[in-house]
C-alpha cells in the first residue's frame, strides 16, 4: 500500500522535474509513510525516502514507516532537513504550497545550501483522490457508525431536549462504536436555526412542529464520514412535507448523477437547476458536495467551481443539497457516496423518508 503510494509520489515528482519533495502536511505525511505522529516531515526523491522527526517519535516512526529511513532532529526540523538536502546534493525541491507556512518557507529557504531552491509548489492532496480498497473500508465503517448513531438519536429527540444534548448523544454513541472523535463539529439546527447551514448545536430546546437538521460524522482509523438528516418533531404540516419532498427529490437526483465520467460542475449545476425549477434556487447557496477521506473536506468537489472533469471509480463525494429560508428554517439531506465502476453507491444507509418523531 505504502510502496504503491510512494511510487505514485515519485512519478508525480518526475512530472514536476524536481529532485525531491518536502512533505509536511500532516495527513500527507501519514498517507505516504504510514507514520501517524506530528512535527515531522518527509523528504522523498527517486532513490531516497527520509522521515525527519524527533526523539519522541523515532521508535514509533521506525515501526509505522518501515520503508523510510528515520532521521532524528535535535536542533530544528527544517534545519535538519536542510542538512539532508545538502548531503544528497538535491537542487530543485518541490514543497506543499498549500501547507507550508510562509515563515517556514522563508526560513527553510535561508537554511538551504545556496545551490538548492524551493521552487516547485505542489498540491499532493490530489494524489489521495482515488481511494484504495482499505481506505474505502474505513470510510464505509465510519459511515456505518454514523448511521447507527442516527438510528439511536431519533429515539431520543423529543420536545424539550436541547440541540446540545442531541449532539452529545450522537457523539457519545459514535465514540462507543469505535469513532476516534467527531469528524467535525456536530451541527444540530432546529426550527428557525435550520436556515443556518453550519448551525452548530446550542442550548436551544427543541419544540414540537420543528424540523431538526443534524449534520455529523465519525472518524474511523483516521478516515471521516459525513451525513445529514432532517427530521420533524411532531406532525409535519403540508408545507413542511412539500418542502422536504423537494429537497429529497434534489438529493436523490444528485445521487443518481454520481457516476464515472460525470463532471463536478455538471452534477452540481443539474441539482441546482432542479431546485431552481421547484422555486428554491436562491435558497441553496453552498456547493452540492465534497470528497472526504483523511480530511473531512477534500477534492474533488461538486460545485460551480469544481475542476473535476471526470469522476473516477474509487472517488467519494457527498451529495448534500439544502433549502434555507432565512428566519423560517431549513432542510438538508446528505449522503456519502462511493463512485463505483458503473454508478454511485451511497455508503450512508439511513432512510431518507420524512420521519415524524
Ligand atoms: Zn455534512
Ligand atoms: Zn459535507
Amino acid at each position: 500500500m505504502i510502496a504503491e503510494r510512494l511510487s505514485r509520489l515519485r512519478e508525480f515528482l518526475s512530472e514536476k522535474k524536481a529532485d525531491a519533495v518536502v512533505v509536511n502536511k500532516e495527513v500527507n505525511l501519514h498517507y505516504f509513510s504510514g507514520f501517524r505522529g506530528d512535527d515531522s516531515l518527509l523528504l522523498v526523491s527517486p532513490d531516497d525516502a527520509l522521515l525527519v522527526t524527533d526523539s519522541r517519535y523515532t521508535e514509533q516512526a521506525a515501526q509505522q514507516a518501515p520503508l523510510f529511513e528515520i532521521v532524528e532532529q535535535k536542533d530544528g526540523l527544517f534545519a535538519r532537513a536542510a542538512e539532508c538536502v545538502k548531503a544528497r546534493g538535491w537542487k530543485k525541491l518541490a514543497f506543499e504550497g498549500n501547507a507550508m507556512l510562509y515563515d517556514t518557507f522563508v526560513r527553510f529557504g535561508e537554511q538551504l545550501d545556496h545551490n538548492a531552491t524551493l521552487d516547485v509548489s505542489v498540491h499532493l492532496d490530489r494524489l489521495r483522490e482515488v481511494k484504495e480498497a482499505e481506505e474505502i473500508a474505513r470510510i464505509r465503517k465510519a459511515c456505518e457508525i454514523a448511521d447507527a448513531a442516527f438510528l439511536d438519536v431519533v429515539k431520543f429527540i423529543r420536545p424539550g431536549v436541547s440541540e446540545r444534548e442531541v449532539a452529545v448523544r450522537l457523539e457519545t454513541t459514535m465514540r462507543s462504536l469505535g469513532s476516534e472523535r467527531p469528524a467535525f463539529t456536530t451541527i444540530v439546527a432546529s426550527g428557525e436555526r435550520g436556515s443556518l447551514p453550519h448551525g452548530i448545536a446550542t442550548e436551544k430546546l427543541i419544540v414540537s412542529g420543528e424540523f431538526v437538521t443534524m449534520d455529523f460524522g465519525a472518524m474511523y482509523e483516521g478516515y471521516h464520514s459525513d451525513m445529514t438528516r432532517t427530521v420533524c418533531v411532531g406532525h409535519a404540516s403540508d408545507a413542511q412535507r412539500k418542502l422536504y419532498g423537494t429537497v429529497l427529490d434534489a438529493q436523490e437526483f444528485g445521487v443518481s448523477l454520481v457516476k464515472p465520467g460525470a463532471s463536478g460542475k455538471d452534477v452540481d449545476g443539474l441539482v441546482r437547476q432542479r431546485l431552481a425549477d421547484a422555486g428554491y434556487g436562491e435558497y441553496f447557496g453552498h456547493g452540492l458536495g465534497h470528497s472526504l477521506g483523511l480530511e473531512i473536506h477534500e477534492e474533488p468537489r461538486l460545485s460551480k467551481k469544481s475542476d473535476c472533469e471526470h469522476l473516477l471509480p474509487g472517488m467519494l463525494v457527498t451529495v448534500e443539497p439544502g433549502v434555507y429560508l432565512p428566519g423560517k428554517g431549513g432542510i438538508r439531506i446528505e449522503d456519502t457516496v462511493l463512485v463505483t465502476e458503473n454508478d454511485g453507491v451511497p455508503l450512508t444507509k439511513s432512510g431518507k423518508e420524512l420521519m415524524e418523531l
